[in-house]
């Protein structure tokens, strides 16, 4: 470094010493010293630097040090103080100092620095544009952080801001491999690969830009986000002489919109990765093991009867077992392999560099163990078991979406063959897939072409075997497969949601049908039974397209039945109740369906909403030899008799089981042995024999 002429201003009040010191090193050629506190009269050296002591002398002056600094005119002026009394120094510096100096507190290596910084500063000070002064010394109090350096990256200006967010002491002035260093991470965390990308360097060189996110790290402190914004400093010629960078601290904000966005990702009930994240996990996988030739499975995880959990022990059990499934599959995983939530109560899991294909199934294998055990779940003991299935890639799919598809199509069968049990993806499984899908398609077709119809099966008083009624039964005539029975079908238009529309369809054909015979053959006691899935009941649209299919035919609402599938009333949300409420008020009947084969609790039967209830095929079938369906049969319609609830028997096949019925005062009966469900025409045909006087059941009756 080459030595600078300097000129001390002072009483010698503490910098003796440190004087006598400094001439002996190299970065001084020439000392003056000078008792006054201005610049001498003859002052005809030049002058580098000017020490400046500042001490009581000052305050007893009569001058401000501002007044002091100013007089000194364009010399780089650097105050001296004492550690004790560092603030005389910031303070010089707020005055216009280019730098103080604790004479009892500094090293060789730093007074070069504070000296090279002093001269450099004011000679870029010296050579701004007005403009550019008055602009910079407006930085210098804003709160974002301002640096300034030079042509070759000395930093010679860095504002309060800038030190009070990058965490700097107010006396560091980095070297000029700072610029190297500062910010020299991107925001996805990789180092600058071109040094011209550095934020520094692209003010030096005079590049304008604004919003660069860079990293500022320190081994001393947490990483902090800095957005950048920076242009080039030009001289009164144009000529660039440096660069400025202004910042703001964005590593808060950073780091809430990272937790934001990590939130959208994840499932907020179980705290596992949501579809869209597993997805994205799954074909990165799959681009790996692409890349390595390894194996990789997908398992599709689908709880047994959780509906029922739900059902009998409340939604809050319910929430407690998928959080307690999300928590066994974590900590069952190897490293590496992943999980997430599908949706209800489907997960997901991949597994990755497993070896054989078999050692899948084993980790499979294990899962069913290890989901089966009991759930404690605050006072409630829940045993769950899982339907698993499983996809390999390549075989099964190539890629994320086609992989998951097919372990859902495995775990499908799984579930067929009664859960409980894992089940390898194969392409034969896939045909039904193709079937499956097809009818997806139809499906959302099938009501606008008209592919609907209803058969409706008569049901009859047992007592004296007049027909007293018929159930509508949905089909869908299927332009490719044939005439479709419910089970083909309906669960697709459950989980698709054309539910609601496709069983508005189904109430407004089956009251135009029952108005219609009504009146041809008058008969105006003629009823007609309605099925509703269980999803009808939360929306209120219900109720509405019942009022307007009695309002569009004018029947007697008596003359209607809707039966609901799935149990228990009192469990049912509040917008159900509100639902089957709405339908009460307009006089329709409500009936329990498959009565027998679910939990349905005294108070559900008593408490005004159920009119009547069908005993489930299931009782009826071996009613002969099961003398425990004999004995349930028989309870249950003595029970029915005391609370004045109407009972039907439905899958009535045969004469035993029919007498049977008839032996504990069943009301209804309803099953192959009176008529298949058939076709409205064939309807009409009864009906009029039935006004004739011909009874369905002459043969059959005793
Ligand atoms: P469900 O309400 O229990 O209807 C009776 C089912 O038993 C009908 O099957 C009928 O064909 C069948 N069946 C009647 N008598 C006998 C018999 O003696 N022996 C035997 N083995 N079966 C008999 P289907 O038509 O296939 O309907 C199945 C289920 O689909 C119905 O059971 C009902 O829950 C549902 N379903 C039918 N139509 C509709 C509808 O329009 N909407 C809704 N949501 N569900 C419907
Ligand atoms: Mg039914």
């Amino acid at each position: 470094m080459s030595g600078h002429s300097i000129l001390y201003l002072g009483r010698g009040e503490f910098a003796a010493d440190y004087l006598s010191e400094l001439e002996s090193l190299s970065c001084c050629t020439m000392l003056t010293r000078s008792v006054s506190l201005e610049l001498p009269d003859d002052a005809a050296f030049m002058v580098d630097i000017v020490l400046l002591e500042v001490g009581p002398a000052i305050a007893q002056s009569g001058h401000s040090l501002g007044s002091i600094i100013q007089s000194l005119g364009p010399y780089p002026v650097i105050a001296l103080t004492q550690k004790a009394h560092e603030h005389r120094g910031i303070a010089a510096i707020g005055a216009g100092a280019e730098a103080y100096i604790c004479v009892d507190d500094i090293t060789i290596e730093e007074q070069a620095t504070v000296f090279e910084h002093a001269v450099q500063r004011s000679r870029l000070k010296r050579r701004l544009s007005e403009t550019d002064m008055t602009v910079l010394s407006i930085l210098k109090d804003i709160n974002d952080g301002v640096i300034v350096v030079d042509i070759a990256g000395h930093v010679l200006d860095i504002n309060p801001a800038a030190r009070s967010i990058l965490a700097l002491g107010q006396r560091t002035y980095p070297d000029p491999t700072w610029e190297q260093t500062f910010c020299c991470i991107d925001k996805s965390g990789n180092n600058y690969r071109n040094s011209a990308d550095l934020p520094l360097v692209r003010a030096r060189n005079g590049e304008k830009f604004a919003g660069q996110v860079a990293i500022y790290r320190t081994p001393e402190q947490p990483d902090i986000v800095l957005s950048l914004n920076g242009q080039g400093l030009f001289d009164g010629n144009r000529e660039l002489i440096g660069g400025v960078i202004t910042f703001r601290d964005m590593t808060e904000l950073t780091r809430k919109t990272s937790e934001l966005e990590k939130r959208a990702q994840y499932d907020e009930l179980t705290g596992l990765a949501n579809r869209g994240l597993f997805i994205e996990q799954l074909a990165r996988a799959v681009g790996r093991s692409q890349r390595k030739s390894a194996a990789l499975a997908t398992l599709f995880i689908d709880l047994d009867r959780f509906k029922s959990v739900n059902d009998t022990l409340g939604h809050d059990v319910g929430d407690a077992l998928l959080r307690e499934v999300a928590t066994r599959l974590r900590q069952n995983l190897r490293i590496g392999d992943f999980t997430g939530r599908w949706g209800g109560d489907e997960f997901v899991v991949c597994l990755e560099d497993f070896g054989e294909a078999s050692n899948a199934g084993a980790a499979a294998q294990k899962l069913l163990l290890v989901l089966s055990e009991k759930y404690q779940l605050g006072d409630s003991e829940v045993y769950a078991t899982p339907s698993i299935g499983i996809a390999m890639f390549p075989d099964a799919g190539d890629n994320a979406t086609r992989l998951i598809k097919a372990a859902d199509i495995a775990m499908y069968e799984a579930k067929k063959r009664g859960g409980d049990r894992f089940q390898y993806y194969s392409h034969a499984l896939n045909t039904k897939l193709e079937q499956r899908e097809e009818l997806e398609i139809g499906l959302r077709h099938a009501l606008v072409r008209d592919e609907f119809v209803l058969h409706y099966q008569p049901r009859i008083d047992v007592a004296s075997g007049r027909l007293i009624g018929l159930e509508a039964l949905l089909r869908w005539q299927h332009p490719r497969f044939g005439l479709l029975p419910p089970a083909r079908f309906l669960p697709i238009l459950e989980s698709s949601g054309l539910i609601h529309s496709a069983g508005e369809w189904v109430i407004a054909a089956a009251c135009r049908q029952l108005a219609g015979w009504q009146r041809r053959f008058e008969l105006p006691d003629l009823s007609i039974a309605i099925n509703l899935s269980p999803q009808q009941l939360l929306q209120d649209r219900l109720v509405q397209a019942v009022a307007k299919s009695l309002a569009d035919t004018a029947l007697d609402p008596g003359c209607i039945e809707l039966e609901i599938g799935d149990g228990d009333i009192v469990r049912k949300r509040n917008s159900e109740l509100e639902t089957l409420r709405g339908l009460r008020k307009l006089g329709v009947r409500l009936s329990l369906d498959h009565f027998g084969t679910r939990d349905v609790s005294f108070e559900s039967l008593d408490n005004g909403f159920i009119d009547s209830f069908v005993l489930d095929q299931s009782l009826i079938s071996d009613v002969e030899d099961n003398n425990s369906h004999q004995r349930i049969v028989r309870a249950a319609i003595a029970m029915a008799q005391g609370l004045d609830i109407e009972v039907a028997a439905e899958g009535v096949e045969t004469v035993t089981q029919l007498e049977f019925l008839k032996s504990c005062n069943c009301d209804l009966a309803q099953g192959f042995l009176i008529s298949k469900p058939m076709q409205p025409e064939k309807v009409a045909a009864i009906l009029r024999s039935e006004i004739a006087g011909t009874r369905l059941l002459a043969r059959g009756m005793p």
